[in-house]
């Protein structure tokens, strides 16, 4: 295998079970095994106490037929060439789904930000842009937030392209600051997407959110958002979770207050006696309720999580939450537990990513409710062709999804040939 890595492993089985749904020659499906540029460098940062320290930074561009690279860049201690790698590859897919311009790309830097101060975050950003200087460009691979990352991070690669061309392009990333050529919308998008997601899985399986309990692992930029998004549709959230832990509360817990508790802490950690509610990640998981969201980390539900399940709806937030064996089993019990698969469902961050690359390029900047409203039609409409194709085939919703994103990209890749 090109990478040794259980979750690009997990991603590469992805593609091979969808590849009887693609109507490619099978040496379109192989280019696609392989990510196209796979690169990684070394980011020298000089520390506040005056230290040098060595990071590894990597980017690594699945496939870049469709239009330029587009991904995340996360920051965070676990983050290494298999995981990108493997986020690399979903984002192929997920652009494909939603029919978006772009190849896949994610990177990373193997760090922890939560012990770094302001400056040495800067310093280790605008070095790692540096470094990439010669393989990213607007037209070559655009990055964006993810895990560990923020908008501020966004803003100083903007900078720092830009400084180094001489010329302002903000099109060069996307997640921005609102003040500094960001779209309205961004900084919820992903977390929105999630819910409206949920809404048409809902429909589907006659569910009122009013009367709906809810359960959501990760209280980041995802998982607050679709907590706060489900609460005003009238959801009890009975179960949150951040790195502190994990929590449950039969009675639901209190949303607005941990909003609210979450702007001047950093973690759930002190809310409310909160650690009187503490379970483990399995008991967390295989609580019932109606719609169990992981927004956090990649592979946390497993063979052994999948068939302890009570939820009615899984929406993945998060990229690659349950692994091939969850996988496996919740394919096989599709009638029990509705997924919302991962591209499908977290796909309203590269959707809106996309507005504003667009706006950054015209210059012409758009209404919080027309990117809102886009943003729906677009995920709305990738829901409708998912469901329309799972019917139509008697398969799970991740094979539909899957299967009508490696499509797209593969038939584009077809079309143009291999070159010479
Ligand atoms: N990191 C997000 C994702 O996994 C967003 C990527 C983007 O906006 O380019 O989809």
């Amino acid at each position: 295998m090109f990478i040794e890595s259980p979750f690009f492993r997990q991603a590469l089985d992805q593609l091979i079970s969808v590849a009887e749904y693609v109507d490619v020659p099978a040496g379109t499906i192989e280019r696609l095994k392989i990510p196209k540029r796979t690169i990684t460098v070394s980011v020298p940062v000089r520390l506040d106490n005056g230290e040098t320290r060595m990071f590894l930074g990597t980017r690594v561009q699945h496939c870049l037929t469709s239009g330029p690279g587009k991904g995340g860049l996360r920051y965070g201690p676990h983050v290494d060439q298999g995981e990108v790698a493997a986020l690399a590859m979903l984002m192929s897919w997920k652009c494909g789904l939603l029919h978006l311009p772009f190849g896949g790309a994610k990177g990373g830097i193997q760090c922890d930000p939560t012990t770094m101060s302001i400056g040495e975050l800067e310093r280790m950003t605008r070095r790692f842009t540096e470094e990439m200087m010669p393989f990213i460009g607007p037209n070559v691979d655009v990055m964006a937030p993810d895990m560990g990352t923020n908008e501020q991070i966004m803003a100083w690669i903007y900078d720092t392209y830009s400084m180094t061309m001489g010329a302002n392009c903000p099109q060069i990333v996307t997640g921005k600051p609102v003040a500094v050529f960001g779209t309205l919308g961004r900084k919820t998008a992903t977390g929105a997407g999630v819910v409206y997601t949920i809404e048409e899985a809902a429909k589907e399986k006659n569910l009122r959110l009013v009367d709906a309990t809810a359960i959501i692992q990760g209280f980041g930029n995802v998982g607050a958002v679709a907590a706060r998004n489900l609460h005003e549709r009238g959801c009890r959230i009975t179960g949150v979770a951040d790195v502190s832990g994990h929590y449950f509360r039969k009675e639901g817990f209190d949303v607005p207050a941990l909003l609210a508790h979450m702007e001047s802490n950093p973690t759930l950690e002190n809310y409310d006696c909160i650690t009187s509610d503490r379970v483990t990640l399995e008991e967390f998981f295989t609580q019932r309720c109606d719609v169990l969201v992981p927004a956090a980390l990649e592979r946390q539900i497993d063979g052994e999580i999948a068939p302890k399940l009570r939820c009615r709806i899984l929406a993945e937030g998060a990229n690659g939450p349950c692994t091939t064996e969850a996988d496996l089993f919740l394919r096989e019990h599709s009638e029990d537990i509705f997924v919302i698969p991962d591209i499908l469902c977290n796909a309203g961050g590269v959707i809106v990513s996309y507005f504003e690359w667009v706006q950054g390029i015209q210059m012409y900047f758009w209404t919080g409710d027309e990117v809102d409203s886009r943003l729906q039609q677009l995920l709305r409409r990738a829901f409708a062709s998912t469901l329309g194709m799972a019917k139509k085939n008697n398969v799970d919703m991740r094979t539909a999804a899957l299967a009508l994103g490696v499509h797209k990209v593969a038939e584009e890749k077809f079309m143009r040939g291999l070159y010479p």
